[in-house]
């Protein structure tokens, strides 16, 4: 930056034919005020003609007929976690580029490539939600008002990726986390959760293990590791040429056919740990099997982030077309300290939701209704008068009602009834209403009856009592 301290913005908006001239006057005016001042403008011209916006590649909109399935899967996620005793935590968005460069690290793909930053404001847009929760529990000193955090977070992430089926720029994470527990039971606790949630939603996920180790025993692998592909070195990807200098252990879990295979013998951090992990991991197995977690072991799982220790593991499905993770996680004992806090173990995973919500629609093939308890159709204007207050007064009392504001006719407002899936129709038709009464049509049974139109209030009590009798 240049050190100008006012920046204004101009925006000029044109009707196509009389004032975009008049408004490139204007520009033209400006332009020439910004080269003799030493002012900093930004213009914005908004050529006001039909323009076919769609949205961003890899930004989606979730329409009604999907959103019922995002709904239900984070009022099960929420249930689960409440019985968990976990408690949610709302976070920013946006935070300083610095904070995601320190917690993810510099060398990470994510930081190196796939983060949306405001480069002249140096703030990025969360990639993950583990960097954000923990400068938060920092902030507010979490660790001082319970030894023990169990925080939950569900909102949107963004990565630069090319977009792919389930994977977008803006996408969905549920995130769990447990601040301040150094007990190998809390891994097993948090798998055994993931793996009752994805049981409940009713999806057939696998659980795979692995364990990174410490920085006591980590650098004796990474040694025996480089010697291994050194050996190997001609055979590797270029990714992994390049990363088996800076990052060796991402060449294990490189899904190219001619890495895997060169891995395929390759020395297992299982193997190398030190006598504390080697503990932790064993109590780790034993608390999975107390619960009766099916898990395996799988010495390629490094995970991308440069924060995990010890404890690693993943949700993994076979229903998406090739294997693919809908959640993963694992420790990351150090990390609250490197960003500034105090020594406190963490452990956490995050659930993707844009996979389980795919997994869910194959499995239901189409998504539940949000559900409609009556329609009312007036028929002529006497009689949607009446209606437009009667269902006013039937949403007071808690009930899910539709109407028609543009006085269709009955065939087509019992059409619409239809079409939302509406338990039961009220027609109100003029000579009824003249009357006093008006017809209920159960719209399962098809069974019709009169009932009796009093007071606003005597109404809505026998509507309710309909309700809950059919
Ligand atoms: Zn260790
Ligand atoms: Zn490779």
């Amino acid at each position: 930056m240049n050190g100008v301290k006012t920046h204004y913005s101009l925006l000029i908006a044109g009707k196509r034919a009389e004032s975009s001239s008049a408004g490139r006057t204007i520009l033209d005016f400006f332009l020439q005020l910004l080269l003799i001042s030493a002012v900093n403008f930004s213009f914005f011209y908004v050529e006001d003609q039909p323009v076919n916006i769609k949205a961003l590649n890899g930004f989606k909109d979730i329409l009604p007929g999907e959103v019922e399935l995002w709904q239900r899967l984070e009022a099960v996620a929420r249930d689960i976690f409440a019985r968990f005793n976990f408690s949610e935590i709302r976070l920013p968005i946006l935070e300083k580029t610095d904070l995601f460069a320190r917690a993810i690290g510099e060398a990470t793909d994510i930081v190196e490539k796939e983060m949306y930053t405001f480069v002249d404001k140096q703030v990025t847009m969360r990639p993950e939600a583990t960097a954000s929760l923990l400068r938060a529990y920092i902030e507010h000193g979490l660790h001082v008002q319970k030894p023990v955090q169990r925080l939950f977070t569900i909102g949107p992430m963004f990565r630069h990726e090319r977009p792919q089926k389930g994977r977008l720029r803006q996408f969905h994470q549920m995130d769990v986390e447990v601040l301040g527990s150094i007990s190998p039971r809390v891994d097993a606790e948090m798998m055994a959760m993931g793996a009752m949630l994805l049981n409940e939603l009713g999806l057939s996920v696998s659980l795979e293990l692995n364990s990174l180790g410490c920085p006591v025993c980590r650098p004796g692998f990474r040694a025996s590791l480089l010697a291994f592909l050194d050996d190997r070195h001609e055979a590797l990807c270029d990714d992994c040429k390049r990363r088996s200098a800076t990052n060796p252990l991402r060449v294990l879990d490189c899904k190219k056919p001619r890495c895997r295979e060169q891995v395929l013998e390759a020395p297992s951090l299982q193997d190398h740990l030190c006598a504390d992990c080697a503990d932790h991991f064993s109590g780790v197995q034993a608390g999975l099997d107390q619960l009766g977690v099916h898990y395996t072991l799988n010495k390629f799982m490094v995970r991308g982030l440069d924060y995990y220790t010890r404890t690693t593991f993943e949700f993994i499905t076979g229903d998406l077309g090739a294997q693919a993770a809908v959640g993963a996680g694992g420790r990351y004992d150090g990390l609250v300290e490197q960003l500034g806090g105090p020594s406190v173990p963490g452990i956490g995973f995050a659930l993707g939701m844009e996979r389980l919500v795919l997994l869910l629609q194959q499995k239901e093939a189409e998504a539940p209704v949000s559900g409609t308890d009556f329609y009312v159709a007036g028929i002529g204007e006497q009689s949607s008068r009446h209606a437009f207050g009667l269902t006013h007064a039937m949403r007071a009392s808690g009930m899910r009602v539709a109407m028609d504001l543009e006085g269709r006719s009955l065939k087509s407002q019992m059409k619409q009834a239809g079409k939302l899936g509406a338990a039961h129709v009220l027609i109100l038709g003029e000579n009824e209403l003249a009357a006093g009464k008006a017809v209920l049509r159960n719209m399962v049974t098809q069974e019709q009856q009169e009932i009796v139109l009093q007071d606003e209030a005597t109404t809505v009590q026998t509507l309710i009592l309909q309700l809950k009798s059919s």
